[in-house]
């Protein structure tokens, strides 16, 4: 199975499939990354506040897998936003993934009210990582429009991608079009919901009809969208489910199906990010 590498406004390029590992413990990510690789997953996605960076960073080391076939993705700690917590955290996300750069760096929320409301400088420091080559790529995560707005026409870098939620109950279609718009992709984060739209009928009629699994069917319906998505999961079927993604494709209309399922903000799972200001 082949992950489309989607091209990132900087000239990189990025798969469009992952492994996610928010909370998967510590002292099972080695393993559970280990197996991911054995799948075929190249990208995987953590951050700092996951606390298991280091997992990742031994399942790479182990797997005999060139670097360059990897896409690393880590997150600044939401506690680290200064200009010079910036560097220190991103010198200890490096160590402990063992690693001499990363693929992509992202600032994890934008905590609009901390920090004096200064997320601009965060954003210049993490920008500036890219100069030494270990951050190929930087960019956001849980950027509203105007938070978008504010840090490219501040510093005039745009990020390479901002990752928010977005599954079929929580199109988050205001933050995405202002992505989208500006360049910058989007990757879609719990894009099966927690697994918690995988019974919707709309989803499980599809899924029969055309033979596959309600995960498959929704994660297929990021892929459609152009999103990139890395659902998390500790089990090696799933993960095997999850990357089958790429041998079929769905009709416009199941698309459009999928995406009125969009309950807005009652589709939530997380916080909104402007409520977001604490760690
Ligand atoms: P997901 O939508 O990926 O759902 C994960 C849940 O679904 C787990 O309980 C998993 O269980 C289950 N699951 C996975 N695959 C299947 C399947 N095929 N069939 C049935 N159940 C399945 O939610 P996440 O919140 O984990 O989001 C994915 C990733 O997004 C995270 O790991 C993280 O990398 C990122 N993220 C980023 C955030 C941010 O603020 N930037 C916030 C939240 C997530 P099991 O493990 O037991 O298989």
């Amino acid at each position: 199975m082949t992950v489309p590498a989607l091209p990132l406004n900087d000239g990189r390029t990025i798969p469009q499939l992952g492994l996610g590992v928010f909370q998967v413990p510590p002292e099972q990510t080695a393993e559970v990354v280990g197996t991911a690789l054995e799948v075929g997953y190249r990208h995987i996605d953590t951050a700092q506040m996951y606390g298991n960076e280091k997992g990742v960073g031994d399942a790479i080391a182990s797997s005999g897998i060139a670097r360059d076939e990897l896409f690393v993705t880590t997150k600044l700690n939401n506690s680290n936003h200064r200009p010079d917590d910036v560097r220190r955290s991103f010198d200890e996300s490096l160590e402990e993934l063992g690693l001499d750069h990363v693929d992509l760096f992202l600032i994890h929320w934008p905590m609009p009210e901390a920090y004096d409301g200064d997320y601009v400088s965060t954003w210049q420091a993490v920008a500036e990582l890219t100069r030494d080559g270990r951050a190929k790529s930087v960019g956001v995560s849980n950027f509203e429009p105007d938070h978008l707005e504010r840090i490219i026409s501040e510093t005039g870098v745009v990020p390479a991608v901002n990752q928010i939620e977005v599954h079929p109950r929580f199109g988050n279609e205001a933050a995405r079009t202002a992505s989208l718009e500006r360049g910058i992709l989007v990757e879609g984060w719990s894009p099966i919901g927690r697994a918690r739209v995988l019974d919707d009928p709309v989803i499980t009629t599809i899924a029969e009809r055309i033979g596959r699994t309600p995960a498959q069917v929704t994660l297929r319906w990021h892929i459609e969208r152009g999103d990139i998505v890395f659902p998390k999961t500790m089990h090696r079927a799933r993960m095997e489910e999850n990357f089958g993604l790429f041998d079929f494709t769905l009709s416009p209309e199941d698309v459009l199906a999928i995406s009125a399922l969009d309950q807005g903000a009652e589709g939530r799972l997380g916080p909104h990010p402007n409520n977001l200001n604490r760690w």
